[in-house]
């Protein structure tokens, strides 16, 4: 979804405005992790003299596959993580690709920011090594 934030642009560097998340990203599913839960959490904007910085802090469920069982099971995931994003001019419909092509992240001209690709890396990013079920998960277990 796309955040208009023009009025914060309009405003001095410092000023800030709290903003909901709720962010779907079913199709950013990989192949051994789903997202099965939309992300929410909250977001911080700060207007900076560049553009903006946004805190967030969000959570969600993923169903990722263990490591040892090899079976599926959901983790729950909450994290805080900043993302700054530079004013720029490009057109709303080019900066989701211009995220996704990692070259940066963007509030186009009419104040319109997306947070999608932020909050996909950032979950991505504190995902943990290794993907455990539980505590003592046996492995996977022959059948005799
Ligand atoms: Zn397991």
């Amino acid at each position: 979804m796309l955040f208009e934030i023009g009025e914060l642009i309009r405003q001095k560097p410092g000023s800030a405005r709290e903003v909901e998340v709720v962010e779907d990203l079913a199709d950013a599913s990989w192949e051994e992790g789903k997202f099965i839960e939309p992300v929410r959490g909250q977001a911080t904007i700060i207007r900076t003299e560049e553009g903006i910085l946004v805190k967030f802090t969000v959570g969600t469920v993923l169903e990722l596959i263990c490591d040892r069982c090899l079976k599926k099971f959901p983790k729950k995931i909450k994290v805080a993580f900043e993302q700054e994003y530079l004013l720029t001019s490009l057109p709303a419909k080019t900066i989701t690709q211009k995220e996704e092509e990692n070259e940066g992240f963007v509030v186009d001209l009419k104040g319109r920011v997306s947070f999608r690709e932020a909050l996909r890396q950032g979950i991505l990013v504190a995902l943990p090594m290794k993907k455990i079920c539980r505590k003592n998960c046996p492995g996977i277990r022959y059948e005799a």
